[in-house]
């Protein structure tokens, strides 16, 4: 008797562990890029190739079978404040980049973006942190412990594991 109600206790639970699990597939996928001019697509595809080597590991790729991730370019924002954006669903993330952002900056944000689309929430706000709510330049990220930081966390969030 006992037996039989310890299984029926786990089973929902090994249930929703590999449910969990297979929904947590890597690498993410790139799946398109709109409205980008090839400049800005390579500086982006880029940022996100180094991200991998960082990381030791392919997180996200354009041929992944994992989450989807789209990226748009726009003119404006909803929020005016706002250098880009990303919106997160069960089934995917958009992120929404300002077309006239330079390329190094694109570069920031679309990185600082990936990072909501994989699971991360803002830091304090400090200069050169790859998830404060202010941006610079991606070279301040490079040259700073901020992003060794960035990588370390993007590989504890949740979505990852
Ligand atoms: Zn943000």
């Amino acid at each position: 008797m006992l037996s039989v109600d310890v299984k029926l206790v786990l089973m929902p639970v090994i249930l929703v562990a590999w449910f969990v699990g297979c929904s947590k597939q890597e690498p993410y996928r790139i799946d398109g890029f709109e409205n980008f001019s090839p400049e800005q697509k390579e500086a982006v595809v880029s940022v996100f190739s180094k991200l991998n080597e960082d990381a030791g590991r392919t997180l996200v790729s354009e041929s992944g079978d994992g989450y989807r991730i789209s990226i748009h370019l726009a003119d404006e924002l909803n929020n005016a404040s706002e250098q880009g954006h990303a919106e997160m669903s069960l089934s995917g993330c958009t992120i929404t980049l300002l077309r006239s952002l330079r390329l190094s900056l694109l570069k920031a944000v679309a990185i600082h973006e990936l990072g909501h689309c994989l699971g991360l929430p803002h830091v304090q706000p400090t200069y050169g942190a790859v998830m404060s709510p202010q941006t610079g330049p991606i070279e301040v990220y490079y040259s700073g412990s901020s992003y060794q930081e960035f990588i370390e966390s993007l590989l504890q969030t949740p979505r990852l594991h």
